[in-house]
């Protein structure tokens, strides 16, 4: 158990209505008697599990805001110690100064992450769901927090951990065999170790795979909207945006450029880049924006183009479908409203593919979000019934595992002894036990707690 008390400002500082100092530890009570004051005394009873009204005063007994504190007693707690949380007002001085007063007596100022870590040191958590807290943090997308949500309620967890119990319990037997070789039931075993290796290379398999779509949800759909000038572009960026807009993110050291905005529509995350330009009326930047949008399609898993329907196909198409011929495309025809020009008979593939639409008349929308939910999704999004991969930690230790698995498979067909099995069984369970954390390196642990923020 960690001794030592720990006190950090867990919200965002800024113009906000309130802000919380955590504090966690041994000494967070009596910190909190010392610098709480109500109706002008300190060393009060605070009752665990209440919001108790005062003041936070600093060492000379100056207020320095108005607070709600509570006492959350070890061990039914985030960290499993006792904590403290000072609710005090918002804005940049009162958390800070308050934080300042804390860190006066016996408490040091938290690391990134370390009140989480301490929720997996003292077993309240595994690692699996202390990087699921990261990842609800860090989400971006609602699936993408939906998955993380069901990983910190334990679900892939639980899922590792029973495979790691069945593959305890295989080596148990092959333990009795090596240990007592005269009862010679080496065949019996070793089909039991083939039976379940076989299943559970399939098993671990599915998992993998769906860290594709966990990906996806995790990152969203890079897409580009490219198209000539006056296709409509922007109107249909303005449209995804306006109903779903999520978050917009610059990408520090590029200037607007590449604004990435995040949408969630009808389940599906796209991560649309928004190239410069786009919005742009002004023609001469329109072009520029139209070259931008091009640089973005080699890190794009997906690009809308949209064609004008009432202008026929001009060398900006041709040029344009030409330089994404290798991508995932949806094409689009927009302005059907408008009589139609278009030709596309030198393109018949496209043709039939095409999607008419008609923003000015809201017309043929939703046939995009189809065409990409079938593209990535194959139709179908269920992430509430499927356990998801969304971290590539976690990808790559199922597939280190599932290789030691086939390593099982490859001894027994070429009839290796049972001591062989046994160092590729242990490997496999070895891999599948830091997913959750039973055997983990300091390192590691700095490195997944480094991409916390302070006061988580
Ligand atoms: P961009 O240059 O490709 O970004 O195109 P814009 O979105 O700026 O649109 C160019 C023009 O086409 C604007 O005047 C839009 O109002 C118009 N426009 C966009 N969608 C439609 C549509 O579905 N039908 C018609 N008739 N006009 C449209």
């Amino acid at each position: 158990m960690n001794t030592d008390t720990i006190a950090a400002i867990a919200t965002f500082l800024g113009n906000a209505g309130i802000n919380i100092i955590r504090i966690s530890g041994n000494n967070a009570l009596d910190i909190a008697k010392k610098i709480f004051v109500k109706n002008g005394k300190n060393d009060l009873d605070l009752k665990p599990r209440y919001l108790h009204y005062g003041h936070i005063v600093d060492d000379n007994n100056k207020v320095i805001d108005e607070v709600l504190i509570s006492y959350m007693k070890a061990p039914n707690t985030y960290t499993k110690e006792n904590i403290i949380e000072i609710n005090c007002h918002g804005g940049l001085i009162s958390a800070k100064k308050i934080l300042e007063t804390v860190l006066l007596h016996d408490c040091r100022a938290a690391e990134r992450g370390e009140f989480t870590k301490r929720a997996f040191l003292n077993g309240r958590i595994d690692l699996a769901q202390a990087e699921a807290v990261i990842d609800i943090i860090n989400s971006k997308t609602d699936s993408s927090h939906e998955i993380s949500v069901n990983h910190l309620e334990g679900r892939l967890s639980r899922e590792i951990n029973e495979i790691i119990e069945e593959i305890l319990d295989l080596l148990a037997n092959i333990e009795v065999n090596i240990d007592f070789p005269e009862y010679d039931e080496d065949e019996v075993t070793i089909n039991k170790v083939k039976e379940l290796s076989e299943s559970l290379v399939n098993e671990l398999d599915r998992l993998i795979k769906t860290a594709d779509t966990g990906k996806i949800f995790k990152e969203g759909i890079k897409t580009v909207i490219l198209g000539k000038p006056n296709v409509g572009k922007s109107s249909l960026m303005n449209f995804l945006l306006n109903e779903n807009r999520a978050i917009v993110t610059e990408i520090p050291g590029t200037t607007r450029d590449t604004i990435e905005e995040y949408v969630n529509i009808k389940g599906v995350p796209l991560r649309i880049i928004d190239t410069a330009g786009i919005r742009d009326t002004d023609d001469k930047v329109e072009k520029i924006g139209v070259e931008k949008a091009l640089s973005k399609v080699d890190e794009a898993d997906l690009v809308i183009m949209v064609f004008d329907s009432s202008t026929d196909l001009e060398e900006d198409d041709e040029y344009i479908i030409n330089y994404v011929k290798n991508k995932k495309v949806v094409y689009i025809s927009n302005k059907t409203d408008l009589p139609r020009k278009l030709n596309l008979k030198k393109y018949e593939n496209i043709e039939k593919e095409l999607i008419n639409i008609s923003i000015l008349k809201n017309q043929g929308l939703e046939e995009i979000i189809n065409k990409v939910n079938q593209m990535f999704f194959e139709g179908s999004i269920n992430i509430s019934d499927e356990l998801i991969i969304n971290n590539v930690r976690h990808k790559n230790l199922l597939i280190k595992a599932k290789n030691s698995l086939k390593e099982v498979l490859n001894s027994i067909n070429n009839q290796m002894t049972i001591d062989f099995i046994d160092i590729d069984l242990k490997q496999a369970m070895e891999s599948l036990g830091l997913i959750v954390g039973k055997t983990v390196s300091d390192d590691l642990m700095d490195k997944i707690f480094n991409e916390f923020c302070i006061g988580k």
